[in-house]
Formats: structure tokens, C-alpha cells, sequence
């Protein structure tokens, strides 16, 4: 089998058995019965990190610093030194905006594009229009058009990007069209800019925000050749609560610490003169981290290779080979990408109905319902037992810019363990809802 054996997968987690069809997972997927249990595993050496000298203590360190191995394997990064936990991605995106902070001058500019989560907006629009004029610095913040199908304008984009280009911030996967864009060329364009490197050229940083793109595609931060790239595990099977920030080490050794406190500093060396950063990645964490959260996320990476292929690396530690997170990516991929195109192909086939988007696309579909709130119909679902999102999904900016009044619309989005039953029910109760059923 070269695809997904999606009973064996489903047999996984509890939510079959509640009837639901969860098909709002761009927001959040499911919790495999495992991680929930791992707590439970875990209790009998609950202990605190880099903060005792029991056994448990220790053995909660190895198992909490292997999860950055884990993490940072997954990521191809070089080392666990260049990855560290945030909440989410919106805590490490602004993590980097903290970061850079002194980095800008008057006159330089930050390049986005309209595609982007608030996540990737606001903290930017935050340094530009709030901090850095408050600073007496003035910074423009422009951004990429995306064309009738919602693909980002990389000609556009180029034309924003000059030698005061510090920054390019861009989304992996738009989470309203389901676009992505071309890395490589964003890499490209990015390169025109004017940030000093260590080898003393000049090109601008390239942020990747890939909450949306970790879920079905495998990360290569070093082919990619990203400077920093952000995703949350709460939309990759484990619980809510941690996000990584993969950053190129140069940077993480230059930067200002996003948080001042206990552990970020190097055992003993604080004076009241001075104080010693701690080694990377311990450098960004700053106070007791999210212990469990983080050895649930490493392994719920470790456990979403076990579902996807004859493997038993949950419960273990040390990196993933590289192989088996390409295939068992492909695999998601194609499946969800299946499972969309079908969801579309349904959706479309109603008159009244309009989706947004262009064909290639990471497993989502925004629609609306002609003469019927979005939010009408997502509760019309609900009541048919199939789960849906509603509103502007934080793509304001794009549902602005489409002029859709109000800003919102209906989305379906899909995981490794949905069914071609799950799309059928949504496309059904679709139509009998656009039908005028209620
Ligand atoms: N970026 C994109 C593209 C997203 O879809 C999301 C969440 O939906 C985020 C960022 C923010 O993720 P979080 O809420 O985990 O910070």
C-alpha cells in the first residue's frame, strides 16, 4: 500500500466513535489516543526541567531536550539549536517581530502579502504603524496582490521588494484559498532585498509562516534555505499549546531574547553587572516551558510516522530519518489532496454555490452559499453532524480584498484520518442546505 490505511488510522481516536464528521481541522485536528494516554505514562516521573538532580528530573530533561532532536530532525534543521517552543505560531511570529526590533532604520520596509493569517499581519503592522513610529523610526509595510484565484502575484511581490527590504513575511498556505506559493521563488524575490548576511552580501530575512503547509507537506528548512519558519502542533495531532519557531542559528545567536528570566541565562553568570545568555536553544526559554507539551508534540510527530507506515518510533527518542517523514508526508498529502479535490468537484457542482481558490491547494475549501450567511450554513451543518468554520478564518485581509460583505465565508478542511464518506456527507449536506432545506 503506497497510501493511507485510514481504518487503521481512524482506530486511533475517539472521535468515530461520537459520530462526528471532522472536517475543521485547518483549525485544530484531533488527539490520537496515545498522546492523550502519554500524560498518564508520563506522571510517575513528573518532574520539572534543568531544575533538579532526581532521577526524574533528569530523565524529564532527556526526554524534553530529545523532543528538540525529534523536532528539529523533522524540520531537517542542522541542529536543535535553531528550534525553540512558543505557545503557538503567532507567539513566535512575534517572538521574531521582538527580535528585530532593532534591526530596523528609518526608511526600511517589511514585505507581506494580503494572503496572510492575522498571525503574520498584525505583528507587523504592530512594529510598523505602533512600535518602531513610537520609536521615531519610520518603516513601510507593503503587500503582495493575489491574482483571480487567490495564488500569491509573485511579479507583484518582486516589484515591492528593493535594497531596504529587511523582511519578507509570506504564509506557506494561504488557510482561506488553500493557495501555495512558490517558496523557492518568494526565496528568490527575498534575495533582492537588503538585510547584511554574515557572508557580507545583502538580501532580505524570509519568514515562512507554515501553519497551514506542516499538516500535509514535509519541511526542508535548509532547502528552502528560510531564515525563520513557524507552524503549531495543535493542527498537527497533539493538544493545543505548542508552536515551533525554526530559525537559522546566526540569527538566534544575534537576536535579543523574546522573554528575561530563569533558565535563559547560563548556570551562575548573572551579576549586578551582567548577565550571560544561556547556550541555544535554552536561550528562548525563559522561565518553566511547556514541558509535557513539548514531548506530547515530538511525539505526536513520532506517532504520525507509526500511523502512516509499519514503524514504532512513539515513545522513543532521537531524530526521524528523513525518508520516512518525506514518504509519510506524500502520503498525507496525496490523501487530503484526494479528499479536497472530490469536496470541490461536489461543492461546485451547485449553481448557488461559490468556492475560493485555485485547484492546487492544501486540503481546504472556503464557499459561500449565494443569498445565505456563512454562518447560517455552518450551523446548518452542525445540526446534520458535519463540523465547520465560519467567519474570516483571520484572512481578513483577503476576504477584504475579494469585497465580500461581510468578510466571512464557510470552510471544509481535511486531515490524514477523514473518509470519502466524510466529504460525501459534507457535500450533501451542502446542498441540501443551498437547496433550502433547513
Ligand atoms: N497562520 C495560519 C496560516 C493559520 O491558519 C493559523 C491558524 O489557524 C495561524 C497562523 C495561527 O496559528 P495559532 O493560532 O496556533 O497561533
Amino acid at each position: 500500500m503506497n497510501g493511507l490505511d485510514v481504518p487503521r488510522i481512524r482506530s486511533h481516536f475517539d472521535f468515530p466513535a461520537a459520530g462526528r464528521v471532522v472536517t475543521n481541522n485547518a483549525a485544530s485536528t484531533q488527539p490520537p489516543r496515545e498522546l492523550v494516554e502519554l500524560f498518564r505514562r508520563l506522571a510517575p516521573w513528573y518532574e520539572n526541567v534543568h531544575r533538579g538532580q532526581s532521577a526524574a528530573s533528569r530523565r524529564t530533561t532527556a526526554m524534553f531536550e530529545a523532543s528538540y532532536d525529534t523536532i528539529a530532525a523533522w524540520l531537517n534543521a542542522p541542529s536543535r539549536r535553531s528550534v525553540t517552543m512558543f505557545r503557538n505560531t503567532t507567539e513566535a511570529i512575534n517572538a521574531v517581530m521582538y527580535s528585530l526590533l532593532t534591526e530596523f532604520r528609518d526608511g526600511d520596509n517589511v514585505v507581506s502579502t494580503l494572503l496572510e493569517h492575522n498571525s503574520n499581519y498584525v505583528p507587523w503592522h504592530g512594529l510598523c504603524r505602533e512600535i518602531l513610529p513610537r520609536l521615531g523610526r519610520r518603516v513601510e509595510l507593503r503587500l503582495a496582490r493575489f491574482d483571480a484565484d487567490g495564488r500569491l502575484d509573485l511579479d507583484h511581490l518582486a516589484s515591492l521588494v528593493d535594497e531596504r527590504t529587511k523582511l519578507v513575511c509570506c504564509t506557506g498556505a494561504s488557510n482561506f484559498f488553500g493557495s501555495k506559493p512558490d517558496l523557492a521563488k518568494v526565496r528568490e524575490i527575498a534575495d533582492a532585498g537588503g538585510y547584511p548576511q554574515p557572508t557580507g552580501e545583502r538580501r532580505a530575512l524570509l519568514l515562512v509562516d507554515a501553519a497551514q503547509l506542516a499538516p500535509t507537506s514535509a519541511l526542508d528548512v535548509r532547502a528552502l534555505d528560510v531564515d525563520y519558519l513557524a507552524f503549531s502542533f495543535h493542527k498537527m495531532l497533539a493538544p493545543f499549546g505548542v508552536g515551533v519557531l525554526y530559525a537559522k542559528e546566526h540569527l538566534l545567536d544575534h537576536a535579543m531574547p523574546f522573554l528575561y528570566g530563569g533558565d535563559m541565562i547560563a548556570e551562575g553568570r548573572v551579576t549586578a553587572e551582567s548577565v550571560a545568555w544561556n547556550d541555544l536553544p535554552w536561550k528562548f526559554t525563559a522561565g518553566t516551558p511547556n514541558i509535557l507539551g513539548t514531548i506530547v508534540s515530538a511525539q505526536a510527530l513520532r506517532l504520525l510516522v507509526d500511523l502512516v507506515l509499519p514503524t514504532s518510533f512513539f515513545g522513543g527518542a532521537g531524530p526521524l530519518p528523513r525518508v520516512a517523514v518525506e514518504e509519510v508526508m506524500a502520503r498525507i498529502g496525496r490523501h487530503t489532496a484526494d479528499l479536497t479535490a472530490r469536496c470541490m468537484a461536489g461543492l461546485r457542482s451547485n449553481s448557488h454555490l461559490v468556492t475560493y481558490g485555485p485547484e492546487r491547494r492544501t486540503p481546504l475549501v472556503a464557499f459561500n452559499i449565494e443569498g445565505l450567511s456563512p454562518f447560517a450554513v455552518a450551523e446548518a451543518l452542525d445540526r446534520r453532524g458535519v463540523e465547520a468554520r465560519a467567519g474570516c478564518h483571520c484572512a481578513t485581509l483577503a476576504h477584504q480584498a475579494l469585497g465580500l460583505d461581510p468578510p466571512a465565508s464557510c470552510r471544509l478542511s481535511f486531515a490524514l484520518y477523514n473518509t470519502v464518506e466524510d466529504v460525501d456527507r459534507a457535500v450533501e449536506a451542502v446542498r441540501e442546505i443551498a437547496g433550502g432545506y433547513s
